[in-house]
């Protein structure tokens, strides 16, 4: 399993300039590698792969640049990456159709990097010193050996504990961070004896938590949270409207302490859920975030009512406090989990008469939809888990590195193999 861990540098003031100096040489480099790469693109778009382009331009970009041999190979890989990444964009439909603006304008330019992009560094380039707490780094201006580095307790455990990969060097807003990609060896997960607890987030139900065996666990109301939205909307329509400097800063201040009302919230939802289900022996099966976030994009009129963040806060208070305390998490895919019948599996727009209900067109269930949901998710995840211990390890497509990832790909590609309907449909 991949992790990935942040840590701060604190770098001496020399240190600082080598390595900005750094980054911006070797963003240069991205820069010009890019521009060759456009420029010998083939009728299709397609640039050279890496290996073509390290072929004409290593030699090259070391000389001109001044670059190590390992420094000048993660330069033409990183530009090949941006490359890709613009390239599955453009075929996904990400950037627009051909012909719009959008898509006209990434397509007509090379991909440019800033002078303080982030550069990877491989081990040849980058040593780790666990016991001193600081790193050795080539830079522009010479091995740059003792620099100190800082980071949360539990980031710093697993630093030294495990094999460290390709490391990311970053500056944002002046200070500097490396983030490293860990290796986790990869364990069976005992499967919890109770089955599984599945957390739908909503806006009406901030969560509601539902058993795999169909039974409603709790929920908690967003009542509290949107009647003080709607309030400070009011106040804050306001405030803009009188524009003084006052106005701003207690707009500021407003807006600060309704955040805050909100991760206080966050907090209790998600240390309820975790101790519920520690006590009584559950796993917790939540929405992926991205699935989240889709979701809240869908239901527009409602975004007012609550930010996307809130909800990825909470599925991330859930997930650290569940590792916690030991408690197994699974991220499902939240696909149809709301038009899926928990009593019988019918899947239908149908179902859902209005937001809050659930009323199956085939057995002619009625339930509470979030609660329907909840249900969906929580057989999702006991599924998912089963799957991941006994059949998909030998399954063809599984990377035993990152199991939970490979599993919802392969999931994902036998759901909408098995009902092809679902294809292109929405929830
Ligand atoms: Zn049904």
């Amino acid at each position: 399993m991949r992790r990935v861990v942040r840590v701060k540098l604190l770098p001496t003031p020399a240190h600082s300039t080598a390595l900005t100096d750094t980054l911006r040489v070797c963003n240069e480099a991205a820069c010009y590698v890019s521009q060759v790469a456009f420029d010998a693109r083939d009728s299709q778009g397609r640039t050279g792969t890496k290996f073509i382009l390290q072929d004409v331009l290593y030699a090259q970009i070391k000389t001109r640049f001044g670059l190590g041999a390992q420094p000048a190979i993660r330069v033409i890989s990183k530009t090949v990456d941006a490359y890709t990444t613009l390239r599955s964009n453009l075929v996904e439909g990400n950037l627009g159709l051909p012909g719009t603006p959008g898509r006209t304008k990434a397509e007509s330019k090379p991909v440019a990097f800033r002078p303080d992009a982030a550069q990877p560094f491989d081990k040849n380039c980058l040593s780790w010193q666990h016991d001193t707490r600081t790193v050795s780094i080539w830079s522009t201006h010479g091995r740059l050996r003792g620099v100190r580095f800082v980071g949360q307790p539990s980031d710093l455990r697993l630093l030294g504990g495990n094999k460290i990969g390709e490391t990311d060097l970053q500056n944002v807003h002046g200070q500097w961070f490396l983030i490293a990609t860990l290796t986790l060896p990869t364990t069976p997960v005992v499967e919890p004896a109770a089955g599984f607890l599945g957390v739908d987030l909503g806006i009406v139900n901030i969560a509601f938590v539902g058993t795999d065996r169909g039974v409603a666990v709790a929920d908690w109301s967003g009542g509290a949270i949107t009647l003080r939205r709607k309030r400070n909307l009011a106040l804050r329509a306001k405030l803009q409207a009188n524009g003084t400097k006052s106005a701003t800063r207690l707009l500021k201040k407003r807006s600060k302490k309704e955040a805050r009302f909100v991760t206080d919230v966050n907090h209790q939802v998600s240390k309820r859920i975790v101790t519920k289900a520690q006590r009584t022996g559950h796993g917790i099966a939540i929405e992926e975030l991205t699935g989240i976030r889709e979701r809240v994009r869908l239901r527009k009129p409602q975004q007012v009512a609550l930010h996307s963040w809130a909800f990825a806060q909470l599925g991330g208070f859930l997930t650290y406090k569940a590792e916690a305390a030991g408690v197994v998490i699974i991220p499902v895919d939240p696909a149809y989990t709301s038009q899926t019948c928990s009593g019988c599996g019918y899947m239908s727009r149908l179902n859902r008469p209005n937001q809050a209900e659930f009323a199956c067109r085939s057995c002619g269930v009625l339930l509470h939809a979030d609660h329907n949901a909840a249900v969906n998710i929580a057989r999702r995840g006991a599924a998912d888990l089963a799957e991941l211990n006994a059949v998909a390890i030998s399954q063809p497509g599984f990377d035993p590195s990152e199991p939970r990832r490979s599993l919802r790909r392969l999931t994902q590609k036998r759901r909408r193999a098995a009902n092809p309907a679902l294809q292109g449909q929405g929830r």
